[in-house]
């Protein structure tokens, strides 16, 4: 059977692998060197110089494509610079139609790099397509999407906009870091690339800074190709293989993360002492059904408001908490937790930011692997 026609749980520990060719390790190497030996001028093994291809960077970049179902797979230096080679395929004079409600540093990325450079951005709420066709215009190229949106936990609906782009005959990116393609893979939805910052789920384990893309389409995936080895970011060896071994439990990692999320979520939405609780699984979020439909669970981020609402509460709360950790950051095995206003999100001025909902108190979780009573018990304390 090839590796292809494999279920999700199998692909996450197959997809794309084979034994070493030099001595059949199963894991492979870490290629630490820059450069290859020729035997003549342009004689190489498909190796000429680590900026352009490694092979651990291969084995990574393989189980990516495999596991979002796409064709090909880059590995960056981290989420931010696989961002980066997505806007470098624009010109000065494109637009861009952004979510609103997006990572702190995408934004800042958008605004105070690229708007310099002559690309536009609007930043728009994206829970209605109509709202995203009212925006397009004959300069505009490139619809980016992040969805569960990061902190408020929006639900957009890939496929709905996929066929948009489509007949506008505009790229559609996803930035699919908070679902995994565990729970959602945006290429069978339609769109043209997926782009994760691997930091977070795909490795795991909170010790390596990678990011990631995937496509289908031969000529994309050349044009990021360039980018990636023209400008330089590219995903080391070491990096690469944390990275790959953390896609091997990634399926297990995901279900567990799911299950204590939703018990958190319930926990949090029954205490007297929250006021709002953000997580797309609850019947009642307002895109529960776009989040039914287009996902296979509801993952393990949470925000949430605590009663009486004020920055001090806030604070008072995440500096109590024991168990999670406060740091930036998402998607390790340990739980963390963290104040979008003064940490992730401090980047958007408060104007903005209050727009799309991040306001003073709320405060954000991403539900670890550990024992879940012992979540809720360390919640339950500090919440008091
Ligand atoms: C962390 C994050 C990024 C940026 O990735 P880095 O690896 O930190 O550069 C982009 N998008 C989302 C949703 C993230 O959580």
């Amino acid at each position: 059977m090839s590796k292809k026609e494999l279920h999700f749980n199998s692909k996450a520990i197959h997809g794309g692998q084979q034994p070493d060719p030099a001595y059949g390790a199963v894991m492979p190497p870490i290629y630490q060197t820059s450069t290859y030996a020729q035997t003549t001028p342009g004689g190489h093994k498909g190796y000429e110089y680590s900026r352009s291809a490694n092979p651990t960077r291969t084995a990574l970049e393989n189980a990516l494509a495999s596991i979002e179902n796409g064709n090909y797979g880059l590995a960056f230096a981290s989420g931010l610079s696989a961002i980066d080679a997505v806007i470098k395929l624009l010109e000065p004079g494109d637009e861009v139609i952004s979510t609103n409600d997006l990572y702190g540093g995408s934004y800042r990325l958008f605004l105070q790099v690229y708007e310099k450079l002559g690309i536009s951005f609007q930043f728009i709420g994206m829970q209605s397509v109509d709202t995203i066709a009212e925006k397009i215009t004959e300069k505009t190229k490139l619809i980016w999407v992040e969805t569960p949106t990061n902190p408020m936990m929006n639900v957009i609906d890939i496929r709905a906009i996929a066929a948009l782009a489509k007949e506008k005959g505009l790229l559609l990116a996803v930035d699919n870091t908070f679902a995994t393609p565990y729970l959602q893979r945006p290429l069978d939805l339609g769109a043209d690339i997926v782009m994760h910052s691997a930091t977070k789920y795909l490795g795991g384990h909170s010790d390596v800074i990678v990011g990631a893309l995937v496509v289908r389409d031969k000529a994309l995936a050349d044009k990021l190709y360039f980018l990636q080895n023209a400008s330089g970011a590219i995903c080391g060896p070491m990096d690469s293989f944390l990275t790959l071994r953390g896609i091997k439990t990634l399926h297990v990692r995901m279900q567990r993360h799911c299950e204590n999320g939703e018990a958190i979520a319930r926990f949090l939405k029954s205490h007297p002492k929250i006021e709002k609780v953000y997580w797309p699984g609850f019947e009642d979020h307002p895109n529960h059904d776009v989040a039914k439909a287009q996902m296979d669970g509801f993952g393990g981020m949470i925000s949430f408001i605590p009663r009486g609402s004020s920055f001090e509460d806030a604070v008072r709360i995440v500096e109590k908490l024991e168990v999670f950790t406060l740091a930036e950051s998402l998607g390790g095995v340990e739980s963390l937790a963290g104040h979008p206003a003064s940490m992730t999100h401090a980047s958007i001025p408060k104007e903005e930011r209050e727009k799309s909902g991040v306001v003073d108190a709320l405060i954000r979780l991403s539900v670890g692997i550990e024992d879940s009573q012992d979540l809720i018990d360390d919640l339950q304390q500090a919440i008091g």
